[in-house]
């Protein structure tokens, strides 16, 4: 998939995910936090690419992300693993508290966050036809559904005519349902 629709999948995961486990306290900094985390954690499993977005972030990323991607044996390997998404939980986990300050950014909300953009990535690739290798280094492509034919092809039509806007609608619906139960969370704020 793009990084576009991989942008859109992540934030209708987020507040998905938000209604059903709202947090118990939220500021203004850890809501805008999450919501950059989660768009950023949907882009990282893509980091194996030189072209990938968030290495134009960076001064001289296109030379570094070229170094940065000799260190994996071919697009979509561990970073699209069970194994990467344990790896990257681990380090979160590890980071998180040290860069924020829990006083204004709860470092808890903004690692899942960022996970559920992941996760939220792995779940759209499972949707083409390369299909993803969730038990590297076993050589096993899993993808949804099972049968090739029927996944979607990254870049083209079926990905911007009909899974894109059907995200886009999934995003709009989900918002006029659950309208209260967003707004309670937003009335969390501090
Ligand atoms: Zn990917």
């Amino acid at each position: 998939m793009t990084a576009r629709t991989h942008d859109v999948f992540a934030f209708a995961s987020l507040i998905t995910v938000a209604v059903l486990r709202p947090p118990e306290s939220l500021t203004v900094l850890t809501l805008f936090t999450s919501v950059v985390g989660n768009i950023v954690g949907a882009l990282i499993p893509d980091m194996d690419q030189a072209t990938n977005r968030l290495w134009d972030l960076l001064p001289a990323g296109n030379t570094l992300g070229k170094i940065f991607r000799r260190a994996f044996f071919k697009h979509r390997t561990l970073s699209h693993s069970i194994a990467g998404v344990f790896l990257i939980y681990k380090l979160l986990e590890w980071v998180m508290p040290r860069i924020f300050n829990a006083e204004f950014v709860d470092p808890t909300i903004v690692m899942w966050s960022i996970m559920i953009g992941y996760g939220s990535h792995l779940l759209a690739d499972s949707l083409t036809k390369e299909g993803l290798p969730l038990f590297f280094p076993f050589d096993m492509n899993i993808g949804f559904p099972p049968i090739e034919t029927l996944r979607v092809t990254t870049g083209k039509w079926v990905e911007n005519f009909v899974v894109f806007p059907a995200v886009g609608i999934y995003i709009f619906w989900f918002v006029v349902k659950f309208q209260n139960e967003l707004a309670d969370i937003l009335k969390l704020i501090t």
